[in-house]
């Protein structure tokens, strides 16, 4: 037994090295993919190995093409970091193998499920009698509270999907905005009702949806199973919908209304940025992730359900009046998973660790953050296209040529870790800003290697 000791410090060494030196290692430089390849790619053993020469080689094999997105100076994607007290908490998960099935296989799991749900509604202003379910992404998130509003919209036209499938059943019609993620078309794909189903609805400036085009969409189609996938952040501008109007349009017309709130939900944590998501309490069901911007480690996310019936009838492992055995679905009855890693110790630890201010400090933190890059780059001479409301920053280099140039030398250089993305038929630079730990001085300097880079 003292062989695991070991080698569960050494792994647990290994983290805390790597962690502590990501403030000053280089952010994403480009790596050799092949020599990687081959470093793992050692003929399979015909014998075992000891556990401590296997974990040194892993080590060795993976340092070099790990990425520092933990780190303070990545803004790409809208990727966050991972808190200690969450690391160290998912550290346990691992360490303790817990089966986050259902309270007869982990109580601890589901106990912690319960807790950090609860905190979770209360941060984000979602009624404290919603389900919540803990998926691996606002994908699998966004997956589950469709099928819940598949599930309603169809019961309420009197079929029954979860028995009878969709060959057959009333058309359902699905609205999004035109600057949807894509995960919601996957999730429409996965759930049957396939992208034909999608009425594109346009978008306003900022990639807002329109409430008038929605409104006189929603008029023009008349009755019949409706759901409107809104979204709180779109991932380039971080433009929330204006969700009271929308969710008291949807519900005028007996419609479900699903909030993508990835990142954007997390608005509501804060008094300073709450009015963006002003009216979120009225949607069905919300996808949030934890891994962006409440910097929990991968994978974790949250499906929330305002109806959890609709909730476990449509994910539940059994018939909905089955689900829980005491009528409290948990766990596996509300994620499309069965058995399942216990996700919920990282989310009670992070929001232990951080409490309500903290929660609130590190929004707000993010979104100065972001304002001061772009108020750095505009006196530097170039162009910030978006309002900066939240944590994205889109910049323009002058044509798409020079502006994909710039990103490419910014990525090549290692200073910081910048992305690229089209926006309105524009290439444009696009930074996020979700690391708890990153520092004004991080950002001025990552300024100033962009400025230098460009010029
Ligand atoms: C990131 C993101 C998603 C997908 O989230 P995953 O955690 O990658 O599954 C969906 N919607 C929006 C708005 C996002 O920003």
């Amino acid at each position: 037994m003292d062989e695991l000791r070991h080698l569960l410090r050494r792994a647990a060494d290994h983290a805390a090295d790597y962690r502590l030196s990501l403030p000053d290692r280089p952010v994403g430089v480009p790596v050799d993919q092949t020599a990687l390849t081959e470093a793992f790619a050692v003929p399979l053993p015909d014998a075992p190995t000891p556990p401590e020469q296997v974990l040194a080689e892993l080590v060795a094999a993976a340092e070099p093409g790990l990425v520092a997105t933990a780190g303070p100076r990545y803004f790409g994607f809208v990727v966050g970091g991972a808190s200690p007290a969450a690391t160290a908490a998912d550290m346990l998960a691992v360490g303790w193998d817990q089966l986050a099935f259902n309270a007869v296989t982990s109580p601890a799991a589901v106990a912690a499920e319960t807790a950090a749900g609860t905190w979770l509604k209360d941060l984000l202003g979602i009624p404290a009698t919603a389900s919540v379910g803990f998926v691996t992404g606002a994908q699998a998130a966004n997956t589950a509270g469709l099928a819940a509003a598949r599930h309603q919209v169809l019961a309420d036209a009197g079929w029954d999907v979860e028995r009878r499938g969709l060959i057959g059943a009333p058309t359902v019609r699905v609205y999004a905005g035109a600057e949807r993620h894509a995960t919601i078309d996957r999730s429409l794909r996965l759930l049957g009702l396939g992208t034909d189903a999608l009425h594109a609805v346009p978008t306003g400036p900022q990639g807002a949806v329109d409430p008038d085009a929605l409104a006189a969409a929603l008029r023009d189609a008349g009755p019949g199973p409706t759901i409107v996938c809104l979204q709180a952040g779109n991932v380039n501008t971080g433009a929330c919908d204006d969700l009271r109007r929308a969710c008291d349009l949807v519900h005028r017309y007996g419609g479900w209304a699903h909030v993508d709130g990835a990142f954007g939900l997390w608005a509501a944590a804060s008094p300073a940025t709450r009015h963006l998501v002003d009216g979120l309490e009225n949607a069905d069901s919300w996808a949030c992730d934890g891994h962006k911007w409440l910097n929990l480690p991968y994978d974790s996310a949250f499906a929330f359900c305002a109806r959890p019936d609709a909730h476990a009838a449509a994910m539940s492992l059994a018939a909905a009046y089955l689900v829980g055995s005491g009528g409290v679905p948990a766990g596996a009855d509300l994620t499309a998973e069965s058995s399942r890693r216990a996700r919920g110790f990282a989310v009670w630890a992070a929001l232990r660790e951080l409490g309500r201010d903290g929660v609130a400090a590190l929004v707000e933190r993010c979104c100065a953050l972001a304002r001061r890059f772009a108020d750095g780059l505009a006196e530097a001479g170039f162009e910030v296209v978006n309002d900066v409301v939240l944590n994205q920053v889109l910049v323009g280099f002058g044509d798409d040529a020079r502006t994909d140039r710039v990103v490419a030398a910014a990525q090549a250089d290692g200073t910081c870790w910048v992305g690229g993305t089209t926006w309105r038929g524009r290439r444009l630079m696009r930074i996020s800003v979700s690391n708890a730990t990153t520092t004004e001085a991080d950002v001025d300097r990552s300024v100033a290697a962009i400025a230098r880079l460009a010029r």
